[in-house]
């Protein structure tokens, strides 16, 4: 049974952890890749997944883990013509 907070709300996988996680000092070596890969499975749990995402995309967020995705990856969806809505929906679809 997952933690859930007062009201009955759940929290976000993350909460448990070092923010620090979500931020690795890069993203190319295998340490870093590593701490991706473990935040990223962390995030694939999360009810807030999309949410989270969102947040991200919508506030230009140039750094850290969101919703799973990667800088890299969330300016991936942005040179897509509606890459962004196909992956929100195929994750809002899983
Ligand atoms: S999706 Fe967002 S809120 Fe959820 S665990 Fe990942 S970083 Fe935290």
């Amino acid at each position: 049974m997952s933690k859930q907070a007062r009201g009955g709300r759940p929290l976000p996988a993350c909460r448990a952890y070092d923010p620090d996680l979500w931020f690795p000092l890069g993203y190319s070596t295998a340490a870093n890749q590593t701490q991706v890969m473990i935040a990223q499975s962390i995030c694939a749990g999360c009810v807030y997944r999309i949410g989270c995402l969102e947040y991200a995309l919508e506030h230009g967020e140039a750094d850290g883990i969101w919703g799973g995705l990667t800088p890299e990856q969330r300016r991936g969806m942005s040179g897509v013509e509606g890459g962004k809505d196909e992956l929100l929906a195929a994750m809002a679809s899983a």
